[in-house]
């Protein structure tokens, strides 16, 4: 700007001087031509007038006239014959300037000098002092001659140029000092500007050990002061808290972002997957877990196909527990025998696009690309989520959230383990630790939850109750240790006597119970027929001796008998007591008379 300034400032006085010398030389002229004309007048009227030239050459003397001389016109020459030899026009201004009464003038410059050159015409006028008309026999307004002048002007201009250099240097020396001071109050606040924004840059990428500093006392100091203890408390507070987080939450694009934005992110997953877990620890069992894992990778990952499968160690079995659509591209060998499945024998996440034909089970067509990530839950349960996608572009996609899926997991798995412990717990309360038969607990709870369904299904079932003949004298004969082979023996039979769907239930010390359910009288009959003479027909053989023994069944049927389970158990009882009252070793069914005695 000051530049700028400067330049407009040394053009103007340029173009002002140039103009001032031109005007003040042709008013120079003009005056010079009046001077020259009055000086001519009174020659001629004292009758001098051959005396002229000393006069005009006088003239010629003054400062910045270059030339001076004057034209006659023809008229005067005809009045008073021609005129001296220098008199004549010399240029074509003069003959033009003669012929036309106007004043004519011209600038020539070079760059070393600079002139102006005028032509003013003498015309005859008769109110003029005298009157030219008194002497001269011409008309008013006729040109009498022409005065031409040639004025060096170059010395007004080297003035004019002298004056603007001086301006110039004026202006350089002010444009000097004025940069200088700008630099010297105005940098340090650049520096600090640059220094700020420095610091800026690195705290956007989590970086907050930048340190300001500046010269500049006061407010600019103050500012300085003020970021750094800002930053250093941003440090404490932030400095690592993207580091910390990542213990809590794997991340898979750990990126040199915002660590702010980053943390952020990361506590919005910690803070969804503890929902999550809150959530699962109230499921029923790990089944209503499997549940909402589908619905999370369906709903939350957005996976358009994947299977869920569960793996039971100990038999190498692995079970679909879900499909989004269609079948497995994973081979039904793999259902049979894990160990057929890659990332289950390898316990790694296995990507199709990191290997062709990865796995052997896996898509055998070579149609699909897939991932198939296995989640060890405990030393006997593992889960698989297989992925499969169209394109490895889709793939890829997936892959980015394969982290977070598996975050979820790991969320899951104590949940899933203690479900599972829980489960077995349960099991085991329910069940005999002689026989593995359910126990009576289990028929309380079993019944609990029947009962409902059996009188609104009208469910039929028949019940046998079954208790060895004369025990006690096994017991008192060969110790308790025999006497539990026996009801161990008794259990086998009745696992193998009583079908798939029927229960089998250890209801006392030598005492047990079946249910068949939506039996026929020819099943039943059956069933029991096995239990009897199955048993009968087992040798024990203890020492030396051999031992066989019997067993009374007594049988009960819903709804036929009874209305409840309860009450068919009892008079299944009462049966049994039938029988053995009439000899043991028999099938009684039950009849309404028996329960008369009670
Ligand atoms: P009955 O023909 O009238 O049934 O005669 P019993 O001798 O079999 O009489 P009961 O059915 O009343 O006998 C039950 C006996 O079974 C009593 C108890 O000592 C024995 N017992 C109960 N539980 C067990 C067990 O778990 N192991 C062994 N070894 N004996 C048991
Ligand atoms: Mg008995
Ligand atoms: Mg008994």
């Amino acid at each position: 700007m000051l530049i700028l300034l400067a330049a407009a400032t040394i053009i103007n006085v340029a173009i002002n001087f140039r103009d001032y010398s031109y005007t003040n030389a042709l008013e120079k002229s003009k005056m010079t031509a009046e001077v020259v004309r009055d000086g001519l007048t009174a020659h001629m009227v004292n009758g001098v007038m051959d005396k002229r030239n000393f006069f005009l050459t006088n003239i010629s003397q003054y400062e910045g006239v270059k030339k001076l001389w004057i034209v006659r016109s023809s008229k005067v020459d005809s009045e008073y014959g021609p005129g001296l030899p220098k008199e004549e026009p010399r240029d074509e201004m003069d003959s033009r300037v003669l012929k036309s009464g106007l004043m004519e003038k011209l600038i020539t410059e070079n760059s070393d000098t600079a002139s102006l050159r005028v032509s003013i015409p003498y015309i005859a006028s008769s109110l003029d002092t005298p009157n030219c008309l008194s002497c001269h026999h011409v008309n008013e307004g006729d040109v009498l001659g022409v005065i031409s002048m040639e004025f060096d002007i170059s010395n007004t201009r080297s003035v004019g140029m002298f004056t603007v250099l001086r301006i110039f240097g004026l202006n350089v020396i002010f444009i000097i000092i004025a940069l200088f001071l700008t630099n010297y109050y105005i940098k340090p606040y650049m520096e600090l500007f640059a220094n700020l924004q420095q610091g800026i840059k690195k705290a956007h990428l989590g970086n907050f050990t930048h340190r300001f500093t500046t010269k500049i006392k006061g407010e600019g100091k103050e500012v300085a002061n003020e970021m750094n203890q800002l930053f250093e408390k941003m440090q404490d507070a932030f400095g690592s808290i993207k580091d910390e987080l990542q213990t809590f939450v794997a991340r898979s694009n750990i990126s040199d972002a915002d660590p702010l934005y980053e943390a952020r992110h990361i506590i919005h997953e910690l803070s969804d997957i503890y929902k999550f877990k809150k959530t699962i620890e109230l499921d029923k069992d790990k089944y209503a877990i499997y549940q909402r894992i589908y619905q999370l990778l369906e709903q939350k990952f957005e996976l358009k196909h994947f299977a869920l499968y569960e793996v039971n160690h100990s038999r190498k079995e692995r079970e679909l527990l879900y499909i989004t659509q269609g079948d497995s591209f994973c081979s039904h060998d793999a259902d049979t025998n894990a160990l057929e499945c890659r990332a289950y024998r390898t316990s790694t996440d296995i990507i199709s696009t990191d290997f062709p034909n990865l796995c052997d089970s896996c898509d055998k067509n070579g149609e699909l690309e897939y991932a198939c990530l296995p989640f060890i839950i405990n030393n006997d349960y593992s889960l698989i989520l297989s992925i499969s996608a169209k394109e490895k572009e889709e793939l890829g996609n997936i892959s980015l959230k394969v982290t977070s899926i598996k975050n979820y997991f790991e969320a899951a798995k104590p949940v899933i383990e203690s479900k599972i412990l829980m489960d077995i717990l349960k099991e085991s309360s329910l069940r005999d630790g002689l026989t593995g038969l359910y126990n009576r607990r289990f028929l309380e709870e079993y019944i609990e939850q029947e009962q409902a369904q059996i009188q609104r299904d009208k469910t039929a079932y028949d019940i046998l109750m079954i208790d060895i003949d004369f025990f006690k004298l096994v017991n008192d004969t060969y110790g308790h240790d025999v006497g539990d082979t026996v009801i161990r023996a008794l259990s086998d039979i009745l696992k193998e006597s009583k079908r798939e769907a029927d229960l089998a239930i250890r209801y006392g010390g030598e005492e047990f119970l079946i249910l068949l359910r939506h039996t026929t009288p020819e099943a039943t009959q059956k069933v029991a027929d096995a239990i009897h003479s199955g048993f009968r027909s087992k040798k024990f053989t203890i020492g030396s001796e051999t031992m066989q023994k019997t067993l009374s069944i007594g049988i009960a049927k819903l709804p036929q008998d009874a209305d409840s389970i309860w009450k068919v158990i009892k008079y299944a009882d009462i049966a049994l007591y039938e029988a053995k009252n009439t000899g043991r070793n028999k099938i009684v069914y039950f009849k309404s008379e028996m329960f008369e005695g009670y």
